[in-house]
């Protein structure tokens, strides 16, 4: 079995080719264009998606030293994601699988995230929880199979990864602020101040409240300093840092309680975080967890992750037609 997967959700454009459920490659083109304007320009996105998508699957064959009449099957990102950058990705893979007669498969972009842990091994054994977090979700999951997962809790505003960029962006770091935040706090005071933790009611999260407080701290020790960020830098960023780790950790603790299980997986771009990585590596040792992180390059947006999903999919013969559409909005689990 040999397929092609597109990634083109939101600003990564990226094709990989899986041979029998090994990664042959993973190409990913970063776009640029969005950091001036310190957030991705939808517009902007599915432009560029135009213009990198055909080079990137052209290296993504070439370096797989397959012949495109030898793929089984196309994978692309249904959802969720930006519809114009969805579009791109979904109407190549119509027109490429079309052309060669082969099968189209849909995949979720989050389900793919939380697949991506089954390219390298030891792979989490079932049923596992993933903390999913990134720059749109923040999810509890409960995992039963490849093809089966459960969303047992969620964030109910803004996602981690929101929370890590806008408060980079209040510090006035580039965009995306969640990496620059995890550099700073490496050298930072994760005490030096302390900032609200929210509550919510189940395995439940919110993470609206902290940009707001941090908005508000800044604002007033600015008027006593004006360069109390620049002085401070690195104890802000470990700070808030840790107060974002400290509530993921929380529910992620009830949940494991909960369900009883000690197989713990973090997936998405802010599970990149070294400090997220540290405190789960210092809880598998104190509360018995079997704990599971991605390497670097699965975290953020890929499209290893979907030609992952993919191939489970294709053992279970689940495959779509040429009249599908995108949606921006996909919920995991339907
Ligand atoms: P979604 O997957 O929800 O659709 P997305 O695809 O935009 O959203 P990802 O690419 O999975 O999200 O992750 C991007 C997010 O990860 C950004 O918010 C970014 O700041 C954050 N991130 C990446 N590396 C780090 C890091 N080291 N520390 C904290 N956050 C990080
Ligand atoms: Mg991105
Ligand atoms: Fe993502």
């Amino acid at each position: 079995i040999n397929i092609l997967a597109i990634e083109s959700s939101c600003d990564e454009t990226s094709a990989s080719v899986i041979s029998d459920g090994k990664i042959l490659n993973n190409i990913v083109a970063t776009q640029s264009v969005h950091e001036k304007y310190g957030g991705v320009v939808p517009e902007l996105a599915s432009r560029a998606h135009q213009q990198h998508l055909v080079p990137v699957i052209q290296e993504a064959i070439k370096t797989s030293g397959l012949d495109k009449k030898e793929l089984s099957a196309v994978a692309f990102t249904r959802g969720p994601g930006l519809m114009g950058s969805l579009l791109v990705g979904v109407s190549f893979a119509k027109a490429f699988a079309y052309s060669l007669g082969i099968p189209m498969i849909e995949v979720n972009h989050m389900e793919a995230h939380i697949l991506a842990h089954f390219i390298d091994h030891p792979a989490p054994l079932f049923p596992f929880i993933c903390l999913t977090v990134s720059g749109g979700h923040t999810q509890l999951v409960l995992v039963k199979s490849h093809l089966e997962m459960e969303v047992i809790g969620e964030t109910l505003d803004d996602a981690v990864g929101e929370a890590f960029d806008k408060t980079a962006k209040l510090m006035g770091l580039p965009y995306p602020g969640g990496p620059m935040i995890d550099k700073f706090a490496l050298n930072g005071d994760p005490k030096a101040y302390s900032f609200p933790l929210s509550d919510m009611p189940d395995l439940n999260y919110s993470f609206s409240g902290i940009k707001t407080a941090v908005l508000y701290f800044l604002r007033d020790r600015l008027k006593e300093n004006a360069t109390f960020i620049d002085d401070n830098k690195n104890d802000i960023c470990a700070s808030v840092q840790y107060t974002l780790i400290k509530m993921l950790m929380q529910k992620l603790k009830k949940a494991a309680k909960i369900h009883r299980i000690n197989e713990i997986a973090i997936a998405g771009g802010v599970s990149a975080n070294l400090g997220l990585r540290a405190e789960l590596e210092k809880l598998s040792s104190e509360l018995g967890w079997k704990v599971y992180i991605p390497s670097f390059e699965y975290c953020t947006d890929n499209a290893a992750m979907i030609a992952m999903a993919a191939h489970f999919k294709f053992l279970n013969q689940e495959f779509c037609g040429l009249d599908i559409s995108p949606l921006a909005k996909m919920k995991i689990g339907k």
